[in-house]
């Protein structure tokens, strides 16, 4: 709602954005997002994304890719959201990084890229078990604009998994500030700390400013 120069007020169109992303997790995640950001946005999963070989090696690239595969099989007058994320271990000079969803191999097994990273990292002592999330949000507009937001969570790696919550290597992962993994966390904490809740601030400061000011 907004109260303009002459005191009229005006009630923002609440605008659908379609996620580029097969990930419920992720759905899920950026809907809670949205909902805690108060914004006048309506968040839906992407009926029929088009299969994407995320091969770019960098997370914008991949974002990129997922955005505009996803932009031509819908109307052009639709918002389209697409995330790439991964996991970048120091001591591993950051990998699994952009490759965190096939670390284990091309099937994209989640509980086998946990088991991996749990063993590559059994023997690495606690002083060197720094890691951090990273995020990169590509929001293509009506029109083709484009906007690109970032978030990143530095944290440390448990050397046993603990917890059941979230996806991936949620239960490998301590964020700063916290003594639970992302998988130990309620989804408000996870989303208050995580690469893609910060990711998220950025695009809804932006959206603020930019699309409800308009
Ligand atoms: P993407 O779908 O190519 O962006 O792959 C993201 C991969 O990174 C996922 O399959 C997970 O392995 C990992 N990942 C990204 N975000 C998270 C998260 O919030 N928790 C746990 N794992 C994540």
């Amino acid at each position: 709602m907004l109260n303009g120069p002459d005191g009229i007020i005006s009630v923002s169109p609440v605008i659908t954005i379609h996620l580029a992303t097969g990930n419920a997790h992720k759905v899920q995640e950026m809907q809670a997002l949205a909902v805690a950001s108060a914004l006048p946005l309506n968040i839906v999963a992407a009926a029929g994304m088009p299969p994407v070989t995320e091969d770019t090696g960098t997370f914008t690239g991949n974002a990129r890719k997922k955005a505009a595969a996803l932009k031509a099989v819908l109307p052009p007058d639709v918002w389209v959201l697409a995330d790439d994320s991964g996991l970048c271990v120091d001591a591993l000079d950051g990998a699994p990084g952009v490759e965190s969803a096939y670390y284990a191999g091309p099937a994209g097994d989640s509980a086998a890229n946990l088991a991996k990273l749990v063993a590559v990292m059994r023997a690495v002592p606690p002083g060197r078990r720094g890691a951090h999330f990273a995020c990169v949000l590509v929001l293509l507009g009506p029109g083709g604009t484009e906007q690109v937001f970032e978030g990143r969570s530095p944290g440390t790696l448990r050397v046993e998994p603990a917890g059941g919550l979230g996806f991936g290597y949620d239960p490998l992962f301590v964020p700063e500030g916290f003594d639970r993994t992302y998988a130990e966390l309620s989804a408000t904490e996870k989303n208050k700390a995580s690469h893609r809740g910060r990711a998220w601030l950025a695009l809804a400061e932006w959206w603020r400013l930019t699309v409800i000011m308009e």
